[in-house]
């Protein structure tokens, strides 16, 4: 399937929709998810034009994974999770809700289930402070 330029990321990318920017290169935007699965559910979306991995310009996926490194450490030190998981849905039956390529990184702490996938909306004041203090460890 064709990339649609419409879908909300590219929209957050051109700064025509919010977010809780934790951090922006040339190359990648990093965010909160707005509808966090655990405290300090972050979003890292590689600036190219893809819907998903499977599109993407190799180069691009090169250039995104180191900044993901960092951002799993500065999130798993700002909440203290005691692990990291990665995330990455690949079409609609896979769970991608957003077409636009980006990684999830979520908080894991233990005995804690992991929360529903885009279900409940974070409290943006939260967002704002957990955006602040990954970007301060970045
Ligand atoms: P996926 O299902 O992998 O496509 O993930 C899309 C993610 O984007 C979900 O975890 C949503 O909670 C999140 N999301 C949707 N809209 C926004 C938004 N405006 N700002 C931040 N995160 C969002």
């Amino acid at each position: 399937m064709a990339y649609d330029p419409t879908n909300i990321f590219a929209k957050i990318l051109k700064g025509e929709m919010p977010c809780h920017k934790v951090y922006e290169d040339e190359t990648a935007l990093v965010m909160m998810d707005i509808f966090p699965q655990a405290k300090g559910h972050t979003l890292i979306i590689p600036k190219a034009a893809s819907r998903n991995l499977l599109d993407a310009d190799p180069a691009a996926l090169s250039a995104v994974i180191p900044l993901v490194q960092r951002v799993a450490n500065a999130v798993k030190t700002v909440t203290n999770a005691d692990g990291i998981r990665l995330a990455q849905f690949n079409e609609a039956p896979a769970g991608q809700t957003v077409f636009h390529l980006h990684f999830h990184v979520i908080p894991a702490y233990e005995g804690q289930a992991l929360g529903a996938h885009a279900s409940g909306r974070g409290d943006d004041a939260e967002l704002a402070t957990l955006a602040a203090e990954v970007a301060a460890k970045l």
